[in-house]
């Protein structure tokens, strides 16, 4: 069999992704690789497939035991002999396990770091079984990142120990420069082959929406009563915050569970498997929820406030559409957000850090979180505002984000602009931006003749303006590095690079919303990842949804590790009469054919009998509402 075989005889689909084909034939072929690419890409495929196809053991090497186990459940659910070996399991377990992997039983072994240390694990490596070393979560080996592990250190010394080299493949979804060239040179990778996707996740839609207060709780509420049955996540600045928000939404009826740091270690764990299991149906948590969570059928991520970095927010927001399906990432701004996430940085804790460590990193944090505010308020594509932040090109708009598809008036303001950059010129990049603002309206205030700015050329000089409109020019001009705002605790503007704003066609656009966004989003921001069925289609969707938990409840057993909300979508679409079209849907192997295949098929048949006339999937009809 060859790589595209296997992928459609074990995971049921029928063509690689952007980049997979390309690492699969490195690895092959005997080269060493390194995959960058973001969450929901599918880099498990990248290795489980060659895995496969090699004559020995793949040993992949993964911090998180609850991804490992998700992992060999998935693997073994579509046929593929894998097991895991980490602290979760007893001596007489592992033992047991490596008896087995001895005998070649095995395909694919998931080992967390610390296990390669350990003799018995050692004595099996010697025998010269392994012909490939994956590395997952790369970037745990750089000590840039946030996730360092010191035990990454020691995946070198335990393959260069091995009898014979095997390939060594490394997988991550974040690398900047530094983590990428730390991943190559520690763990010696010998001329890999490098695969970077980008960050772009298309599936994602992004969308901002400015509501302060209640508004927020009732935005929620909304959302998830539009989106009945679909599983979401809401998160929260503070664990208070969860607390409020759950017991609101609890006492509406809403299928909710609850997770953050402050919650008893048992209940945490089973509030967390209650969402897993699709037991409950949102999970309102702190960002302390999501590190080792696979659930695939995410369908959408709400920030509650807005997070301390872009980082954070593409990791968290990230957990919305693992399975490709669309899903939305929607992130409630309010003026109120920023002060909270200055004061949660204020009171961050140092620990054994020097003085001047502590400043840089203080720095670094409200340069991040200005970046946020920054995207938050935006008006312009959301996507690629991401994009930019990470370092990746963009053109066009994405046409498929919250400010894509938002109406804006636009107003020049180029002019405007220019006058700003005098007035910051005249003060020396001495002021915060109250005192510019109310220098340029030609406020009367005794803190401006104080100042000595009364005396300005560019006092009063945009006094036609309101002062709203000169803050949306200035976020503008931040936007685009025209003006600069320091971050220390009196923050001021300073003059950023405006070679750019020299240019004769250079012109500075603001846009304000034309139209008063109703609380629950624009509609589009309402679409489901259902709406390509048509109202019938959306029923048998409901029907399959059922089977499906009813299945992973009889198995114990994750309901997307069963079948993907993707894969139930296109059952829909294609509506499966026998083995051999069911086994032409998307995400359906032959494996999982023979376990589950026959009772969806009798699904789809019955409603067929029912529905003689139903009209399935019509891309252009309007959903139901
Ligand atoms: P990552 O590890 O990059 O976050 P995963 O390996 O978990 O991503 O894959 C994400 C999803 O995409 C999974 O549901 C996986 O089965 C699916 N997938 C992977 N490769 C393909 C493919 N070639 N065609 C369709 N779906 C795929
Ligand atoms: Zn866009």
């Amino acid at each position: 069999m060859n790589a595209a075989e296997i992928l459609k005889k074990y995971f049921g689909y029928d063509s690689f992704r952007d980049g997979q084909k390309n690492i699969i034939d490195a690895v092959l072929s005997g080269r060493d690789a390194l995959a960058i690419m973001p969450t929901g890409a599918g880099k498990s495929v990248c290795y489980q497939v060659p895995a496969l196809l090699f004559s020995g053991v793949t040993l992949v090497i993964s911090p998180l035991i609850s991804l490992m186990q998700d992992q060999v459940k998935a693997l073994n659910e579509a046929g593929v002999h894998a097991a895991y070996i980490n602290s979760s399991l007893t001596e007489m377990q592992i033992s047991k396990a490596l008896i087995l992997a001895e005998k070649g039983v095995y395909k694919i072994i998931y080992v967390a770091p610390e296990r390669l240390e350990s003799a018995g694990f050692m004595k099996f490596a010697r025998k010269g079984m392994i012909s490939m070393v994956t590395v997952d979560e790369a970037h745990c080996i750089s000590q840039w990142g946030q996730d360092f592990r010191p035990s990454y250190l020691k995946i070198v010394d335990f393959i260069e120990a091995l009898p014979q080299k095997p390939v060594v493949s490394a997988f991550t979804a974040t690398a900047t420069r530094e983590v990428k060239n730390d991943i190559e040179c520690i763990l010696k990778l010998k001329d890999p082959n490098i695969v970077i996707t980008g960050f772009d996740r298309k599936n994602l839609y992004y969308s901002v929406e400015h509501v302060s207060g209640k508004q927020k709780d009732y935005f929620v509420a909304d959302y998830i009563s539009g989106h009945a049955n679909e599983s979401g996540i809401v998160y929260c600045a503070t664990r208070k915050n969860v607390d409020t928000l759950y017991e609101k939404l609890f006492k509406q009826g809403v299928s909710v569970s609850k997770y953050h740091a402050g919650i008893d270690n048992e209940i945490r764990k089973k509030n967390q498997d209650d969402f897993i299991y699709d037991r409950a149906q949102v999970m309102i948590a702190t960002n302390a929820f999501g590190m080792g969570i696979d659930k695939s059928n995410v369908r959408y991520v709400i920030h509650y406030n807005m997070p301390q970095s872009m980082e954070n927010y593409y990791q968290e927001a990230g957990r919305a559409g693992r399975d490709g399906g669309d899903s939305k990432c929607i992130l409630l701004f309010s003026a109120q957000d920023v002060m909270i996430n200055k004061f949660l940085l204020e009171k961050k804790e140092f620990e054994g850090t020097d003085f001047a460590d502590i400043e840089l990193v203080k720095e670094r944090d409200l340069h991040r979180l200005r970046a946020m505010e920054g995207y938050c308020k935006s008006t312009w594509c959301l996507r690629n505002y991401i994009l930019g932040y990470f370092g990746e090109k963009t053109s066009a708009p994405c046409d498929n984000c919250g400010n894509c598809h938002r109406e804006f008036a636009e107003d020049d303001m180029t002019d405007d602009a220019k006058w700003v950059i005098n007035c910051i010129a005249e003060t020396r990049g001495r002021f915060g931006q109250n005192i510019v603002i109310g220098t340029l309206l030609g406020a009367n205030r005794a803190r401006l003749k104080e100042a000595g700015t009364v005396s300005y050329r560019s006092y009063g000089a945009l006094a036609h303006r309101s002062e709203k409109e000169i803050r949306l020019l200035m976020d503008k001009m931040l936007e685009e590095g025209y003006l600069l705002r320091t971050d220390g605790e009196y923050s001021v503007l300073k003059m950023g690079d405006i070679t750019r704003l020299k240019e004769e066609t250079a012109r500075v656009l603001v846009r304000r919303s034309a139209e008063k966004e109703t609380p629950s989003g624009s509609r589009k921001t309402n679409k489901r990842s259902t709406d390509a069925l048509a109202s019938a289609g959306f029923k048998l969707f409901e029907k399959l949804r059922q089977l499906r938990l009813a299945i992973a409840k009889e198995e114990a057993m994750p309901p997307y590790i069963i079948f993907s909300d993707k894969t139930l979508i296109d059952m829909c679409e294609k509506l499966p009469e026998n083995k051999q079209q069911m086994l032409a849907v998307s995400g359906v192997g032959e494996n999982k054919f023979n376990k589950y295949g026959q009772k969806f098929l009798e699904e789809i048949a019955d409603f067929r009998d029912r529905y003689p006339h139903a009209v399935i999937s019509v891309k252009t009809e309007s959903a139901e509402e």
